[in-house]
């Protein structure tokens, strides 16, 4: 049994040959994918996902990259999407990746999610 634990299956990327890329997945081996959230809309999408699909599970979160974009409450849509079965984690919300993309994009301010 193989498991892809880091996939991101609500991207666009996938939407023309989605069935094809699921098919290609189960032929390899792969019983199971978690599909990780980047944004509270992304995140909507991989729970969205998993409900569809048996063999999908949902990780959500708000990665680093979309922090500054996001809406300032991202903890209360991100609580009440951690209340479906399908999701099996809160992911995407390293600390010190957040520090590096602000680095990058030249931001001094930092925006700080912390889920209790
Ligand atoms: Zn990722």
């Amino acid at each position: 049994m193989l498991i892809e634990t880091h996939a991101h299956l609500d991207y666009p990327d996938f939407a023309n040959d989605f069935d094809d890329v699921l098919r290609r997945a189960t032929e390899a081996g792969v019983t199971r994918i978690i599909s990780i959230g980047t944004s509270v809309e992304s995140s909507r999408r991989a729970v969205e996902l998993a409900e569809k699909y048996p063999n999908i599970f949902a990780v959500i979160g708000v990665h680093p990259t979309y922090a500054l974009q996001a809406a300032e409450d991202v903890i209360t849509p991100l609580r009440e999407l951690a209340k479906n079965p399908r999701v099996v984690g809160i992911g995407e919300i390293g600390i010190i990746e957040v520090r590096v993309c602000l680095y990058q994009h030249g931001v001094r301010e930092r925006k700080k999610f912390t889920i209790r």
